[in-house]
């Protein structure tokens, strides 16, 4: 049976998802996709892109369904139907669009020492670690020297997992990278796969088995890694005075089950105070499935909101597990005065270790950033200046 009769025959309609839903009001959602799914229509009646791919609606769902798996099925189809679309080429590393190869024209990429060594433990920084955010990255790479790990890196577009590609539908660089980076974990001699980007980690733990046989390494999210390395006592966290909000990122805590992990860590760092120790009020960063770039004036207004937040619980400091997070976060801040760290980075600060950055290296970051996604999608000019314009319309009346 097809996934949109299971749906059918399964869903109650109690609308539980919806009322959850921070981008779709209509229950009637529901019956639109699994229409399309089964034939019955030729596309939706709904915007599939307004989905933010958060899965705040699969954690409510008593019957165990998602309108996410809905959406994704449906931006598969329409894949499979239409071919690849713009936006889907700025995601694939196969593409000279490819959003992280049009950004390093611009700017020099971090090279790794180790890259292309052997060693036991994978660091798999991912495009976005290496390539916009590698602050993150060589927060994790310092702690790894030491901490005496024998490790060593697989970076950059070459090695992109292709978990961006197929969260819009199109799978087959997923498939491709896939088969390449195991064989060459393989010869490396690599045992264990670490990952800071929640999206690497989903590729490693969930796509790649599926057409890859004996994954046998172990797989670790950086949190988790870390949180091995503090148990083993290989690292040892200093004093660090900071009330922090931990944000979670939707594809780690919600897709991936990651939550735990990284505010064990937290409330183990001296003079740290964790003020949000659950997941309750958890909620996306604005960036995902698309919607930076398809609705930036919404994707902003949402990290803004996370800073409203954060700020209500006297947070002094946000700290967040994700590349994409940190970058809306950043630049959705509006002046909140929060610091804005990845946790890799919080844990290397706590050990002592600070990499050199400053706010005008995020502001460079960012603004280079747009004009990268003007420069990979021409709509994106457009909505550009009417995201501005709002913004400065919303501005003046703060
Ligand atoms: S929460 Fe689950 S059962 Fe209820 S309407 Fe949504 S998909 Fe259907
Ligand atoms: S994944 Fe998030 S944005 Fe998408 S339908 Fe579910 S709750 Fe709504």
């Amino acid at each position: 049976m097809g996934i949109g009769n299971t749906y059918m025959e399964t869903c109650s309609k109690c609308g539980l998802c919806i009322d959850v839903c921070p981008r779709y009001d209509d229950i009637s959602l529901i019956d639109d996709l699994c229409d399309f799914l089964e034939g019955v229509c030729e596309k939706p009646c709904f915007d599939i892109k307004r989905c933010l791919t958060c899965n705040l609606c699969t954690e409510e769902c008593p019957e165990g369904l998602s309108i996410k798996n809905l959406i994704t099925a449906s931006r598969q189809k329409m894949t499979t139907m239409n071919g690849i679309t713009a936006g889907q080429t700025t995601a694939d590393p196969f593409s000279d669009n490819n959003f992280y190869r049009k950004f390093s024209e611009h700017r020099k990429i971090y090279t790794f020492k180790r890259e292309g060594w052997n060693g036991e433990v994978l660091f798999f920084p991912g495009c976005a670690g290496t390539i916009i955010f590698p602050r993150m990255s060589k927060a994790m790479v310092n702690v790894l020297e030491q901490a005496g790990v024998d490790y060593t890196v697989m970076s950059g577009i070459d090695s992109c997992c292709g978990a961006v590609a197929a969260g819009t539908g199109n799978r087959e660089p997923a498939m491709k990278k896939g088969v390449t980076i195991i064989e060459e974990a393989r010869k490396r001699g690599v045992k264990t796969i670490v990952t800071t980007c929640p999206g690497c980690f989903m590729a490693f733990k969930v796509l790649y088995p599926q057409f890859i046989k004996d994954m046998d390494f172990e797989i670790l999210q950086a949190s988790q890694y870390l949180k091995k390395l503090i148990d083993e006592r290989s690292i040892k966290l200093g004093r660090l005075e900071s009330t922090v909000f931990y944000h979670d990122p939707c594809h780690l805590t919600r897709g991936m089950g990651i939550h735990q992990e990284p505010r064990d860590i937290l409330k183990s760092i001296p003079g740290t105070i964790l003020m949000n120790s659950t997941t309750k009020g958890s909620a996306c960063c604005g960036l995902g499935g698309g919607v930076r770039v398809n609705f930036p004036f919404d994707s902003i207004e949402m990290a803004n909101q996370r800073h409203a937040y954060a700020k209500e619980l006297g947070c002094d400091t946000l700290i967040t597990n994700c590349a994409g997070c940190l970058q809306n976060l950043i630049e959705g801040s509006n002046g909140s005065g929060l610091k804005i760290v990845d946790l890799t980075e919080y844990v290397a600060e706590s050990m002592g270790i600070k990499e050199k950055h400053s706010a005008q290296d995020d502001g460079e970051t960012i603004h280079l950033l747009n004009e990268v996604f003007c420069d990979c999608l021409p709509a994106y000019r457009e909505r550009k200046r009417f995201f501005y314009h709002h913004q400065a319309v919303a501005d003046n009346h703060t």
